[in-house]
């Protein structure tokens, strides 16, 4: 990963790296050694270092919550319109193909090429999307709401961090069932 802005390598995580969902899906604050710009990057596996600050008051909740990496096809539409508000009309747009990178009971961090959709409406936080992710034994749908984006301009390739805005109570059940199936069957679990 290199800065946004002057390019360099020299890249670590900043000191008040925020302790919400936006870290819990693997999205991260950097900080570039160099020139120190700060940016948003999508870090999953924890690969950038941060120099201990101050007391992380968000372990508890990251220890409760852990978040499994993953590459599982999802298919990721926005949501035109307003469901909440009774009488509102709700549109989706032609599913764009992504992936789902990590999950969590909370939130997940997608990847996708974007060209479907726009800049601003990816850039857009609290917009929802439909996604449909492709699990091993059960496809799961659910709506939900972004926190944060970090675009790779040089291919058009998006990260979304994303949390659960709605959910079935079979769709819960599906990931609930899946993210036991991870804890049981494998030791890749990424705490920060
Ligand atoms: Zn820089």
């Amino acid at each position: 990963m290199r800065c946004r802005r002057c390019d360099s390598p020299q890249i670590q995580r900043d000191y008040d790296d925020a302790t919400t969902l936006i870290t819990l899906v693997g999205m991260r604050k950097l900080l570039c050694n160099t020139c120190g710009y700060v940016f948003h990057g999508f870090d999953p596996f924890n690969i950038l270092n941060r120099t201990p600050a101050k007391p992380d008051s968000g372990f508890s909740k990251r220890r409760l919550n852990p978040r499994y990496h993953t590459h599982l096809p999802t298919a990721i539409s926005l949501i035109n319109g307003t469901p909440s508000n009774g009488n509102g009309k709700v549109t989706y747009t032609d599913p764009s193909k992504g992936h789902c990178e990590t999950i969590s009971k909370l939130g997940m961090g997608l990847s996708l090429v974007g060209s479907r959709f726009s800049a601003e409406e990816l850039s857009e936080v609290g917009r929802l999307l439909f996604v449909r992710i492709d699990l091993p034994a059960a496809t799961m749908e659910g709506v939900v709401s972004i926190l944060d984006h970090e675009r790779l301009s040089e291919n058009k390739k998006w990260f979304l961090a994303v949390k659960i805005h709605q959910i079935s109570d079979a769709d819960k059940a599906k990931l609930t069932s899946y993210l036991d199936e991870r804890s049981k069957a494998q030791p890749l679990i990424h705490r920060d």
